[in-house]
């Protein structure tokens, strides 16, 4: 199986190239931030606190997330209902920072990750893909851009959703994610030795696409 591993901080463009470059190669397009966005929803929704470790654990347990597609579409199934409307919002994300750095978290996601780019040829974004998911990965790129157009380019997503944004808060949030994730003790976003690191920030998307084909050929 041909494995395709995308990592870098929120924002910074790898799941519009990830999507794009699956589909070009016919390959499968696995999003590991919506599965951890599924888990955070849960939390969300329940009132679990992830620095309550015992309650983390039993919640753990009564969940199950899995993946499945419709055309080019994935779809994050928690407990079999599809939560993809759901998990896309700010507050989602800032609680999957959050509790992504728990193990018990990432050993509940690990399995299914790695099982999917055996059975298949994917690109994989996320932010341990390169380093610790799929180390023997034939491709591997560290793709970001600078905070600044990342926050533009989240805020002009959420504007064309119709969602409220404000983009002070955006760039502000996404600078404490990025923290969160480059110091966590368990699984730190960083760039993997044999990965490739690619700044979009004045790169079209096509250009990047191009790129990451052209390597894998
Ligand atoms: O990429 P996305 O913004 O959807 O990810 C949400 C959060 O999930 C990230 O901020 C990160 O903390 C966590 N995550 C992770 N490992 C991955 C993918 C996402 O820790 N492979």
């Amino acid at each position: 199986m041909i494995n395709i591993a995308i990592d870098g901080p929120a924002g910074a463009g790898k799941s519009t190239i990830a999507k794009l470059v699956a589909k070009k190669l016919g390959f499968i397009y696995v999003d590991t931030g919506a599965m951890y966005r599924a888990i955070a929803y849960d939390l969300l929704k329940n009132g679990i606190d992830p620095e309550d470790e015992e309650a983390l654990r039993a919640e753990l347990s009564k969940i199950d997330v899995a993946l499945s597609y419709e055309g080019d579409t994935q779809i994050v199934l928690l407990n079999g209902e599809n939560v993809n409307g759901f998990i896309r919002t700010e507050e989602v994300g800032n609680m999957a920072s959050k509790s992504s750095a728990k193990p018990s978290v990432r050993a509940a996601l690990l399995e299914l990750q790695r099982d999917m780019a055996k059975k298949n040829n994917v690109v994989m974004d996320g932010r341990d893909i390169g380093t610790n998911i799929l180390p023997d990965a034939q491709v591997k790129i560290y793709l970001t851009a600078s905070s600044k157009e990342r926050a533009n380019r989240r805020y002009k997503e959420l504007i064309e959703k119709g969602m409220e944004a404000d983009l002070k808060k955006i760039e502000a949030d996404i600078i404490d994610r990025d923290n969160r994730d480059m110091n966590r003790e368990i699984a730190p976003l960083k760039q993997a030795e044999d990965a490739e690191y690619l700044d979009s920030s004045d790169m079209t998307i096509d250009q990047v696409v191009e790129h990451i084909i052209s390597k894998v050929n």
